[in-house]
């Protein structure tokens, strides 16, 4: 292995279990754009269906191949579909989310009649992040153009927030306003018809109980990551996530480089004393962000150990002078434990500026996932 990514399916259900709970009655779905995180797609959809209402994907594709991994539970499609891929997103029997009535909705419709069974849709209205989504001013009128539109099947409307990692968010509650008044001609049509409103992601299904209406959609929280650590402060106590991904190597080689060397491209790292430099076989082209140069941290046989130089395209370098054990082979761990130490997706997207998002959702889909089986104790 040049690098392997370990993903604890039971500690992905787990915490589908405890989010589930928390926001009952509301539903329960889970996001599974970007790999499910970098967590796989195929496998975490396999593990969590029975603890899920509802799968959101971000693409056509996505859909499809949860289909052919056998998923039976719905699925709702939350990006732009190409007309060339409606036929996929039918076929799938997806759920897709509209925001406009132009001619992507008639190639919809003309989908729909080929197939003999109405497309499923999701509505979304923007209150606020300015992205996707019917105007406030349209929306009403617009759903209840869905709502009689005979080659669609109108599930839910939902809405997405914008700040709702942050404490009494002023701007959430504003966009919950926007929501309600942009679904009040029709309010009685949606209830009288059973369709979902959802507006939470993973931070306000934690942290706001009014957003929770009638089903969240929670992915970060999933996969055992919080959204930011304000949310982290404000209900850990309340709720426990575990951590599902581990994302490991080993070292190449441990040089023994005496002091005033520089260390890798640019020579922005020169040793201050006899030092022991191991080589770390990925770099940025295998995920590790660039920003971790001369910043991040990585665990050498249990033991913490900085990343020194620049991270390089296939290469990276850590000083364990101070790991005596450390040695060719030496296990190197980006994100996950080793011994007493962690090191949280969150803990390496803070010294790379960035957010535990994005850390994982880049970790390549060539990079080999791997599922152990935990055997259930008592029954060997
Ligand atoms: C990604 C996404 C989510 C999930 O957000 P988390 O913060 O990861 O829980 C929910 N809704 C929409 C529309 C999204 O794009």
């Amino acid at each position: 292995m040049i690098a392997e990514i370990e993903v604890d399916l039971d500690a992905i259900r787990a915490n589908a279990r405890t989010l589930a709970e928390l926001i009952s009655p509301a539903g329960f779905s889970a996001v599974l754009k970007a790999n499910a995180y970098g967590h796989g797609l195929a496998a975490v959809g396999s593990a969590i269906e029975s603890h899920v209402d509802a799968i959101c994907v971000y693409g056509a594709g996505e859909a499809a191949e949860l289909r052919a991994a056998g998923i039976a539970a719905p699925i709702l499609i939350l990006g732009p579909v190409e007309p060339s891929e409606l036929a996929t997103a039918y076929e799938s029997r997806a759920s897709l989310t509209l925001w406009s009535e132009g001619s992507f909705l008639r190639d919809a419709e003309a989908t729909a009649r080929r197939g003999g069974r109405r497309f499923e849709a999701h509505a979304k209205v923007d209150s606020g992040v300015s992205r996707l989504g019917l105007d406030e001013a349209n929306a009403a009128r617009t759903i209840a153009s869905y709502l009689s539109n005979p080659a669609l099947h109108l599930r839910g409307v939902f809405t997405h927030l914008a700040a709702a990692e942050e404490l009494e968010s002023e701007f959430t509650l504003a966009q919950l306003a926007t929501f309600r008044r942009a679904l009040g001609p029709v309010d009685r049509t949606l209830r009288e018809r059973s369709v979902l409103r959802h507006a939470a992601a993973s931070a306000a299904a934690m942290l706001y109980p009014a957003l929770r209406l009638d089903m969240v959609r929670a992915g970060i929280a999933t996969y055992g990551i919080w959204p930011s650590s304000q949310t982290h402060r404000a209900a850990h106590d309340a709720v426990t996530l575990l951590p599902a991904l581990s994302w490991r190597t080993k070292l190449v080689v441990v040089r023994e480089v005496e002091a005033g060397r520089s260390v890798g491209y640019g020579c922005t790292f020169r040793t201050e004393r006899p030092s022991r430099i191991g080589v770390l076989p990925i770099g940025y082209a295998e995920g590790i962000p660039r920003a971790l140069s001369g910043a991040g941290e990585v665990l050498v046989e249990g033991r913490r150990a900085p990343i020194v130089g620049r991270v390089c395209m296939n290469m990276a370098f850590a000083d364990v002078t101070d790991v005596t054990a450390a040695r060719a082979g030496s296990r190197v761990t980006l994100i996950g434990a080793d011994g007493p130490e962690r090191i949280e997706a969150n803990d390496l997207a803070e010294r790379a500026g960035t957010i535990g998002y994005e850390v994982v959702a880049r970790l390549p889909q060539a990079v080999p996932r791997v599922y152990p089986v935990r055997v259930a104790s008592g029954s060997v």
